[in-house]
């Protein structure tokens, strides 16, 4: 049996660092917007090449606060893609603006620039590009597109740390960008937490307002704000891990060039690295036309797989309404073929040669089964 995630190895190796840092904050007696919480924010701008981070409740939320910052709301319109985890778009509602989809480029699966483009109308105000799977969307040409129209870069690198496009990380491209906290993410907390991160001095000090209720300072709260915070024991466990990041990262990016050779040839779709990125390997995903039965002939062998994600966003039931009636399918085909073709296969930093070999061996029977 090869588990999709097995999230206890990796705690089992930290288990006395993370418990030593988690009594430093039980005895510290300092639980929210502490020293923990601001040397991880230094560590995450640094690594991230940004000059301000801003730690809060969860990726969605960073989502959330830093569209609200570049001054999304009620009356606009954002463009994001039609391929993701659903709070890509559903923070766009949250912020009391419409989100609009645009199809992704097949091949990585992110957000394509001249489907932006011809999603642009006048109430348009910002774009969500979509950092897929651990690979930096093509985030020059998108940033170009917004910024011949005026139009904010809201960064949705939730699965992106360590990522880059043409040798520059990712999250620093936009007017801010949201990194996700959550367990199984590249650096995942004990819990939930997310960042916002921004070269924007107006932009960091709106969200960190909005994350703590609207205070302007000594209880002044000068608008409608949120209760958001990223504590400090998540600080503290997260600043443990942090220290892993790279050589974790570089274990995915082995992983992945290994099951690139051993399925060379394999009637399977194979992540498309593209040679200006930076590829972190969140999810390592192939494609297949008969995804489902891929999936059960590979857990007939004890391979554990998942789908991200089965349904494009624009055909969520919550976007229904909003979409209309005219089958998402018709209106963003490569999302929706995407939706019914990927499968995600094991891939942490912990899974051993012989886990990937099997994996591999495994794939390539499977796929003849099916035929
Ligand atoms: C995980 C994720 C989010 C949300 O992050 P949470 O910390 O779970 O709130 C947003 N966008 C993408 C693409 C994600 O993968």
């Amino acid at each position: 049996m090869i588990p999709f995630l097995d999230l206890g190895r990796q705690h089992a190796a930290l288990h006395d660092e993370l418990t030593a840092a988690a009594a430093r904050v039980l005895g510290s007696a300092r639980f929210v917007l502490g020293p923990e919480g601001e040397a991880l924010e230094r560590e995450v701008a640094a690594l991230a090449g940004v000059a301000h981070a801003v730690g809060v409740g969860s990726g969605t939320d960073a989502l959330r606060l830093a569209l609200a910052a570049v001054g999304v709301g009620p009356g606009d319109e954002v463009i994001t893609s039609a391929f993701s985890f659903v709070a890509s778009a559903s923070t766009i509602l949250m912020a009391g603006a419409t989100p609009v989809f645009a199809d992704i480029d097949p091949a990585t699966y992110t957000l394509d620039a001249a489907a932006v483009e011809r999603a642009i109308t006048r109430r348009t105000r910002a774009v969500v590009p979509v950092h897929l799977y651990g690979q930096a969307a093509g985030i020059d040409a998108i940033v170009a597109v917004a910024r011949a129209r005026g139009l904010a870069v809201v960064e949705d690198a939730a699965q992106a740390i360590g990522a880059a496009w043409r040798g520059r990380p990712v999250g620093g491209w936009g007017d801010a960008a949201c990194l996700s906290f959550y367990p199984t993410k590249n650096l995942g907390a004990c819990g939930d937490a997310g960042m916002v991160l921004t070269d924007r001095a107006d932009v960091a000090e709106r969200v960190r307002r909005l994350r703590h209720h609207g205070d302007g300072g000594r209880y002044r709260h000068v608008e409608l704000g949120y209760c958001s915070r990223l504590d400090e024991l998540q600080a503290a466990l997260l600043r443990v891990k942090l220290r892993r990041l790279e050589a974790w990262t570089e274990a995915r990016r082995a992983i992945a060039a290994r099951y690139a050779a051993l399925l060379d040839g394999a009637p399977v779709g194979l992540p498309v690295e593209r040679p200006e990125a930076r590829h972190v390997y969140h999810l390592y995903t192939v494609r297949h036309p008969q995804r489902d039965a891929l999936a059960r002939a590979l857990a007939d062998a004890g391979i554990g797989t998942a789908v991200h994600y089965p349904i494009a966003v624009p055909g969520q039931p919550m976007f229904a309404a909003l979409v209309g009636a005219e089958g998402a399918g018709r209106r963003w085909p490569e999302a929706a073929r995407a939706a019914r073709e990927v499968l995600s296969i094991p891939c942490y930093p912990e899974l051993t040669r012989e886990e990937q070999d099997g994996v591999a061996a495994a794939l390539r029977r499977a796929c003849k089964e099916i035929g």
